[in-house]
């Protein structure tokens, strides 16, 4: 199965807004088993959009359209789609409701040019919008199939992702459903991870195994199709024991959640609770943490004590450590583990974590752009420091480090 994705829309090509519906398409059909061979894009030209479908059809059995479904004159994907195929266009009646109810419940007129959102091209399985008011449709005519999906991405990506998914499973007549497990390693960057997996990526047909980074980590989603689920977990199982065997120490979820969603969960079981005091990282460690729904069992708070003056104020680590001839300075395995023992004193935690380094662009104290060190005080057992190079602008290497910090927790 060969699938094109055509987003429709001008100002794509005018570059006023970035093709993301293409990236998110892209991973829903790869997750679907789908290949996708061609993204193209075209203007809001019925010539061109026609063209682009004469050239789509030639090279592909799927035709994924995103955009051209809305109410004005420049909106022409169903219109070009139906004249192409030599199709009426009939009113979906609940998509009409649900404009007429809008219109009416703002007490406005509705302008006629609004009923082309409830078109549905003849033969078309209408998929009803959720999130908005143009109406999608799923089609197959002469074995070529074709999905149409609104341009916004708040109404695309729900309707790709309930009756969309739905209408290609279907359409292409899936006699086995896919069946896929999210992976999720830290510690280890994407491409040295491809590297001790190659012979499984390389050799794979089944299960697959797609790697792809994410938010400063690096994720694979292992795919099968199977009969039942019980073949489908115990095909992965086996995948999954491949894998562990080769990069065990870095995988630390079998299911779609960020390090810090580990960490919390690890911390929850074991009852403990942990605390933090950050320099470099400016408050990310705490912001991360915080996006964890419920961490507040196991998040205590934290500290940013960017100046010396705070360090001192808040965490009373001595002036004479942070600066001063001969001092180790703020930047250093000292005062990181002052930083992490003090807060975690200050706030009977069981876990201190204190971060501070050189995120740049500049270097600071004479120490290196990308220099972190972060420690770990532990109750009751003696502080971990760890020194960490990283590298990438400032933005990346506060993530990195943060994310090294979790690692090192999780572990
Ligand atoms: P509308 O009812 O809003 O007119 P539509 O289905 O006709 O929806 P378009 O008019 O093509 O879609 O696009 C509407 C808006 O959706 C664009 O201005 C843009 O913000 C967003 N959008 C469209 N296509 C894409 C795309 N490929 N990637 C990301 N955003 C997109
Ligand atoms: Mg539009």
């Amino acid at each position: 199965m060969k699938a094109e994705i055509i987003a429709v829309g001008t100002e794509l090509l005018l570059g006023q807004i970035v093709n993301t519906n293409a990236q998110f398409l892209s991973q829903e059909l790869a997750a679907l088993g789908i290949d996708v061979y061609y993204q193209t894009v075209v203007g809001d030209n019925p010539g061109r959009i026609q063209s682009a479908i004469e050239t789509a059809r030639s090279r592909a059995d799927l035709l994924v359209f995103t955009g051209g479904l809305g109410p004005t004159q420049d909106d022409l994907t169903k219109d070009v789609l139906a004249a192409y195929l030599n199709r009426g266009m009939s009113i979906h009646g609940p998509s009409m409701e649900q404009i007429e109810k809008l219109f009416s419940s703002r007490g406005i007129h509705m302008v006629e040019s609004n009923k082309r959102q409830a078109h549905t091209i003849d033969g078309a399985e209408p998929l009803f919008n959720e999130a908005g008011l143009a109406v999608g449709n799923g089609l197959s005519v002469d074995g070529t199939h074709y999905l149409l999906l609104p341009g916004p991405p708040r109404e695309m990506k729900p309707m790709m992702e309930g009756a969309g998914r739905q209408w290609i499973r279907q359409a292409l007549g899936e006699s086995q459903p896919l069946y896929s497990r999210v992976l999720r390693f830290a510690g280890i960057g994407e491409s040295n991870l491809e590297a001790k997996l190659l012979d499984l990526i390389d050799g794979q047909s089944d299960p697959t195994l797609a790697p792809y980074a994410k938010e400063g980590e690096v994720a694979i989603r292992v795919s099968t199709k199977a009969a039942t689920e019980q073949e489908a977990v115990r095909k992965i199982d086996a995948t999954v024991q491949a894998v562990k065997d080769r990069v065990g120490e870095h995988l630390y979820a079998q299911e779609d959640i960020p390090l810090e969603e580990a960490v919390v969960r690890l911390l929850r079981a074991t009852r403990r609770t942990m605390v933090s005091a950050e320099s470099c990282s400016g408050g990310l460690f705490a912001e991360l943490v915080t996006n964890v729904p419920g961490s507040s069992g196991e998040f205590a708070g934290g500290v940013v004590t960017y100046t010396n003056v705070m360090k001192h104020q808040l965490l009373g680590i001595p002036m004479t450590q942070l600066e001063g001839e001969g001092a180790p300075g703020a930047i250093s395995e000292s005062t990181a583990a002052l930083m992490a023992e003090r807060i975690r004193e200050l706030a009977d935690s069981d876990f201190g974590i204190s971060l501070t380094g050189v995120a740049g662009p500049a270097e600071s104290e004479g120490k290196p752009v990308g220099l972190v060190y972060f420690a770990i005080a532990e109750r009751g057992k003696p502080t971990d420091v760890h020194t960490t190079h990283l590298s990438g602008s400032r933005s990346i290497i506060r993530v990195r480090a943060v994310k090294a910090a979790l690692y090192r927790l999780w572990q």
